[in-house]
């Protein structure tokens, strides 16, 4: 681990360590009929939903519901992942794979 992980206490749950090829959006969007911006997946269970600057803040709100603390970027060329509980960005090494996404319905 690189020394930017090092104030995350989490690294241990990370169960998602193969990203998926391809996803359809953000699956609350895509149930509920909202828009997303950005997409980030849960690395505890690999629920995808949509950021903070989306309207419905789906990982957001995916987090409060689970507890699951770490979220990562599946933006084209983005490889950064977000600790809930710690208030941290970090690269998590060991993670692999690049997922197709669909373009941003609110940029449409
Ligand atoms: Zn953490
Ligand atoms: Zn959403
Ligand atoms: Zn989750």
């Amino acid at each position: 681990m690189s020394v930017s992980t090092s104030a995350c206490s989490h690294l241990g749950e990370v169960a998602v360590r193969e990203l998926p090829a391809e996803v359809a959006g953000c699956e609350d969007c895509l149930r509920s009929g909202g828009k997303w911006l950005h997409l980030r997946i849960c690395l505890t269970c690999g629920h995808v939903g949509c950021c903070d600057d989306s309207p419905n803040r789906h990982a957001t709100a995916h987090n409060h519901e689970t507890s699951h603390p770490l979220i990562r970027s599946l933006e084209p060329g983005e490889d950064w992942s977000w600790c809930y509980a710690d208030d941290v960005a970090m690269i998590i090494e060991g993670v692999t794979g690049e997922t197709r996404i669909p373009p941003s319905p609110l940029l449409q």
